[in-house]
């Protein structure tokens, strides 16, 4: 087991906009940091959501950046016999459980969902985790600080494996990360919410736990999260060295001493060196104000 192995997972759902290109420079930074391992893993477990060509796109888009994974990238779509052993494992366990619920039956519990209630049994019930009554799941995230989650009262009994038979993201990702021996989770803000459901369902299926950081969300000149079109404004193929010096001002860090950096390798060599973790804000700047800084 490596020291320090990270990765990118996205999800081929269009271009990388500039928020996840900031969780990839991000976690390549400290796995690089940490003379560790960077694998990229495409999360393409929901093929309604899946946009045709974009697992590609994504991939080219990180080698324009100079971000290139150790080893060869991993497609979920072809992991399901991992998720399918570790969902046997739980249902054997007593610890998930069928879900036959309709969907007015889950809306009449007001969204978080305890038990099955279901006036009938359907033929394709959801899988769902069984959360213990009063389960509290408290981690220290390295960004964020210590976050407490109430599990049950917050999240309910969670999907592992819906009623159309695709694979829940929060099943997949648990079974990758310790499959893939991941030390260090490093990833947007928007999924600190789902870690501790993560870190129950590592419990649950005896998996080790890594740490985690969870980087700062974009946001537009407003201060409110960037909209779909503004967050694919700043990544700009044609200038990737300009797009990196904008994420490494969004990530709180001091401009680069070297002006003179002319190349994305030069500019990723020194960042290596200088990036420093306790630096990342919990909040970005806005993108407009990052910009003249990283000007
Ligand atoms: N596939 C997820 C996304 O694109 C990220 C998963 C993760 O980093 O844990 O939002």
């Amino acid at each position: 087991m490596p020291a320090y192995r990270g990765r990118f997972a996205p999800s081929p759902t269009g271009p990388l906009h500039a928020g996840s290109l900031l969780a990839a420079l991000g976690s390549w930074l400290l796995a690089r940091q940490a003379g560790g391992q960077w694998l990229v893993r495409i999360e393409d477990v929901d093929p309604p959501r899946e946009v045709a060509g974009a697992a590609q796109a994504q991939l080219a888009t990180l080698a324009a950046f100079g971000l290139h994974p150790d080893g060869g990238v991993d497609y979920q779509s072809e992991r399901g016999h991992l998720y399918l052993a570790a969902l046997e494992r739980l249902l054997a366990d007593g610890l998930a459980f069928e879900c036959h619920c309709s969907r007015s039956e889950l809306a009449a519990v007001g969204g978080i969902h305890r038990r099955c209630v279901a006036a009938q049994p359907r033929p394709d019930p959801a899988i769902r985790l069984r959360v213990p009554d009063g389960c509290e799941i408290a981690f220290d995230d390295a960004v964020h600080g210590r976050i407490v989650q109430r599990v049950d009262t917050e999240v309910g009994d969670f999907v592992l494996r819906r009623s159309d038979g695709l694979w829940a993201y929060q099943l997949a990702v648990v079974v990758d990360d310790a499959e893939q021996g991941i030390t260090d989770v490093v990833r947007g803000a928007d999924l600190l919410d789902s870690t501790p459901r993560q870190r129950l369902l590592q419990r649950a299926l005896g998996l080790p736990t890594p740490r985690y950081a969870h980087l700062p969300l974009l946001l537009g000149a407003d201060g409110r999260k960037l909209s779909k079109s503004e967050a694919a404004l700043p990544v700009s193929l044609d200038d990737p060295l300009a797009t990196l010096r904008l994420l490494w001002a969004c990530l709180g860090q001091a401009p680069l001493a070297d002006e003179r950096t002319r190349t994305t390798a030069e500019f990723l060599r020194e960042a290596v060196a200088a990036f420093h973790l306790e630096r990342v804000p919990t909040r970005a700047p806005p993108v407009s104000a990052a910009a003249h800084n990283a000007n």
